[in-house]
C-alpha cells in the first residue's frame, strides 16, 4: 500500500477544498481499502467525511424518507420504518457483503462501490475500467460473473450492490452537494451509466460532488421481494437479483416495479418489460413474455451463458410470488 495524507473534514467546506486538491472521499471504506491494498486505486491524499452529520433517517413530508448518506447498511436494515414499509430494501440489504460490512458500508459508499471483476483488481491483466485503452482481460477470458445487457467492447462488468438494486424499484432519488456547495438530485435510474467506450466513468458524479443522501419515495400499493441468487448463502455477489413491487387487482397486474442486478454495469430497469406486464393477468404466458423482452438483447460472454436461462427462470418465480 503506498503511503497517503489523510485528513478528517468536519464541515462540507472541508471536503469541498480537500477535494480541490484532488483527495478521495472515504467513509466505511470497505472496498476503498481493499482497492488501495492491491493498488488499483492511489489515491495520494484521503478526506474522511465520517464525521460529517449525515446520519439521520428523517421521514418525509410526502411520506417518503430521507437517508443520509452515512446511514450505515446496518442501521438502514434494522430500521423498523424500512422494514415494514419498504421491506424489498431491507432485505436487499441483508443479502449483501457480512455482518460485519454492513455495520462499516454506508448509503452513499454502496451506491459508489466498484465492481468485483477479477481482472479490475489483479494489476497484472489489461483493463480499461482500471487503466483505460489497456483492453479488457474478460472478454474472452473467464466472465462468470460478467454483464449479459447493457456491455460494450471496453467493458463487461457488472455492478455489485444489492441495496441500489432495491433503490432502483422504489424510484429513489440521490441527493448530491458539489464543491462549490449547490445541490443537486438525481433519479438513481440516471445515476449510474454504462459503460461505452468509457467504463471507467460509473456514474454522472464529477470531481469534489459528494452523495448526502437518497430519498425514498412514499411506499405504493403493492407485494415487495428482493430474489438473489448467488454461488453462496452468505457473503457473495449477485449472479441474478431482482427487486420487485408487484401490485395484482382483479387477477390482472397492475404494477410492476422491476430491478435487476447482476445482469449489467448498473442496477438494471427496463420500461418496456413493466409496460408490457402492466393490465396482463395473471398468467404464466405474461411472465415468459416479460423474460422475452428482459433478455431480447441479452449477449452472453461464454462463462455466463448460463445468466441468460437463470435470469428467465428468476424472473418467472418472482413474478408467480409477487401475484399469488
Ligand atoms: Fe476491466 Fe471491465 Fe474488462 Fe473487467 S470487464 S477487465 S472491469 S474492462
Amino acid at each position: 500500500m503506498r503511503p497517503f495524507d489523510y485528513q478528517r473534514a468536519r464541515t462540507l467546506s472541508d471536503v469541498a477544498s480537500a477535494a480541490q486538491q484532488g483527495a478521495a472521499i472515504i467513509a466505511g471504506g470497505t472496498n476503498l481499502l481493499d482497492l488501495m491494498k492491491l493498488e488499483v486505486m492511489t489515491p495520494e491524499r484521503l478526506v474522511d467525511i465520517t464525521r460529517l452529520d449525515l446520519k439521520a433517517i428523517e421521514e418525509t413530508d410526502d411520506g417518503g424518507l430521507r437517508v443520509g448518506a452515512l446511514v450505515t447498511n446496518s442501521d438502514l436494515a434494522a430500521d423498523m420504518r424500512v422494514r415494514t414499509r419498504w421491506p424489498v430494501l431491507a432485505k436487499a440489504l441483508l443479502s449483501g457483503a457480512s455482518g460485519q460490512l454492513r455495520n462499516k458500508a454506508t448509503t452513499g459508499g454502496n451506491l459508489l462501490q466498484r465492481t468485483r471483476c477479477y481482472y479490475f483488481y489483479d494489476t497484472a491483466m489489461p483493463c480499461n475500467k482500471r487503466e483505460p485503452g489497456s483492453g479488457c482481460a474478460a472478454i474472452g477470458g473467464f466472465n462468470r460473473i460478467h454483464a449479459i445487457l447493457g456491455a460494450s467492447e471496453k467493458c463487461i462488468a457488472t455492478h455489485p450492490s444489492d441495496m441500489a438494486v432495491a433503490m432502483l424499484a422504489l424510484g429513489a432519488k440521490v441527493e448530491i452537494t458539489d464543491r462549490a456547495g449547490n445541490d443537486r438530485t438525481v433519479s438513481l435510474d440516471k445515476f449510474h451509466l454504462l459503460p461505452g467506450d468509457t467504463p471507467e466513468k460509473e456514474t454522472v458524479l464529477e470531481p469534489g460532488d459528494l452523495i448526502t443522501g437518497v430519498v425514498l419515495p412514499a411506499p405504493v400499493q403493492g407485494r415487495q421481494i428482493y430474489r438473489k441468487v448467488r454461488d453462496r448463502a452468505s457473503y457473495a455477489f449477485a449472479l441474478v437479483s431482482i427487486a420487485a413491487v408487484v401490485d395484482v387487482k382483479d387477477e390482472k397486474i397492475a404494477r410492476a416495479d422491476l430491478a435487476f442486478g447482476g445482469l449489467a454495469h448498473k442496477p438494471w430497469r427496463d420500461a418496456a418489460l413493466e409496460t408490457a406486464l402492466v393490465g396482463k393477468p395473471v398468467s404464466e404466458a405474461a411472465f415468459d413474455a416479460a423474460a422475452d423482452i428482459l433478455l431480447k438483447d441479452a449477449k452472453p460472454q461464454g462463462s455466463n451463458d448460463f445468466k441468460i436461462p437463470l435470469a428467465r427462470r428468476v424472473l418467472i418465480s418472482v413474478l408467480k410470488e409477487a401475484t399469488r
